[in-house]
């Protein structure tokens, strides 16, 4: 499994203040969480807790959020180093219309980022940095414009969010009128598939911004329990493929409430349902159709990832689901009910790029 949008540094407000939308959400419960990560003992602490979930429910490779401090991101990927799960990480960048605690300026910014990427950024490492740009409204064009920069000078991919609520479009098309959609906002600095990029949500994109995305091989990250639990909307998910966009899946805690990547397959199917519902001519994504995004189609951000074809790395889960399997269950039956009822209970063994995955510690 591949979580393809998350934020360590939420880990204790999952499943926590789920009667918010987006905009009250960030100001009341994400931002003091974060600041809180200024303190490594702190972040050691929960960032161990959030790895041993993503290894329980055997997420062995992600995206993923750390927090504006440079200490607390270069432990959450020695963390990553130690337990052999990969990971792109990102240092957050942001500098307006957040808590001053969580400003940084441009020359920090970029500073810290490239003490990051002198020590993780080796061609073939499992845990490298990704440019993060925490999202428009949080960055002012000069920052975009820096991130576009160390993404381009580095050749790292970057990640960010796009089109999630309404509010949010139009924020963005108040501090950027000059840009002709939000993903535009990201495209003039670069930060927009120059290189590979995976923007979270696009619960509402269309138009320009769909071509765009097309056009720069830009993925989405769907995050379906987020998009619920935010109220935010449902994103087309099957009109996506048909689109000939690239797509993954993401747990987004803590908008999200679930970092068990099997049971975002069922959420996924449910929202392109719901799609069905209303509109008889959209198709809803098949258990195959929702499998193969979460795999093959996420992997393939991470390299050769996401499948058991000849050249692939061998990222791999051993599930006994004999407590499953009472009846005579077809192989894709078998698999079906893992993904809709199994657990972490069921899965035994945890493979990375070959290596078995060992239970990492918490304190
Ligand atoms: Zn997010």
């Amino acid at each position: 499994m591949n979580d393809m949008h998350v934020h360590a540094s939420q880990v204790r407000n999952q499943a926590v203040a789920m009667d918010l939308e987006l905009l009250p959400w960030l100001q009341n419960y994400t931002f003091p969480e974060k600041v809180k990560y200024a303190d490594i003992h702190y972040a050691e602490k929960m960032y161990r807790r959030f790895l041993h979930t993503q290894w329980l429910f055997g997420s062995m490779r992600s995206c993923v959020f750390g927090t504006v401090h440079t200490e607390s991101t270069r432990l959450l990927m020695k963390l990553y180093q130690e337990t052999g799960m990969g990971a792109f990480v990102g240092k957050v960048a942001m500098n307006r219309n957040c808590p001053e605690a969580l400003s940084e300026d441009v020359e920090a910014a970029v500073e810290g980022n490239e003490q990051l990427i002198a020590e993780f950024n080796q061609p073939d490492a499992l845990v490298r940095p990704i440019i993060t740009p925490r999202f428009v409204p949080s960055c002012t064009p000069e920052l975009l414009r820096a991130c576009g920069q160390l993404a381009e000078k580095y050749h790292l991919p970057v990640q960010s969010h796009l089109s999630e609520n309404m509010s949010e479009i139009e924020w963005v098309a108040e501090l950027e009128p000059e840009s002709i959609s939000y993903g535009d906002a990201y495209n003039r600095d670069g930060l927009f598939g120059q290189t590979p990029t995976i923007m979270a949500h696009c619960v509402w994109t269309g138009g320009q911004e769909l071509d765009l995305m097309k056009r720069n091989r830009v993925m989405v990250a769907h995050c379906p329990t987020s998009n619920y639990n935010l109220a935010s909307g449902m994103a087309p998910v099957r009109s996506f493929l048909d689109e000939g966009l690239r797509v993954g899946l993401g747990s987004d805690i803590s908008g999200g409430h679930d970092l068990n990547m099997f049971r975002m397959l069922v959420y996924a199917i449910q929202v392109s349902k719901m799609h069905y519902k209303h509109n008889h001519d959209m198709k809803f994504l098949s258990l195959s159709e929702a499998f193969w995004i979460a795999t093959k189609s996420a992997g393939s951000f991470f390299g050769k990832v996401g499948s058991f074809e000849p050249g692939y790395e061998f990222d791999a889960l051993v599930i006994d689901d004999s407590v499953l399997n009472f009846d005579d269950y077809s192989l894709q039956e078998r698999l079906e009910r893992f993904v809709y009822v199994g657990d972490d209970r069921q899965i035994l063994y945890r493979f990375c790029r070959g290596k078995l995955i060992e239970e990492p510690a918490v304190i």
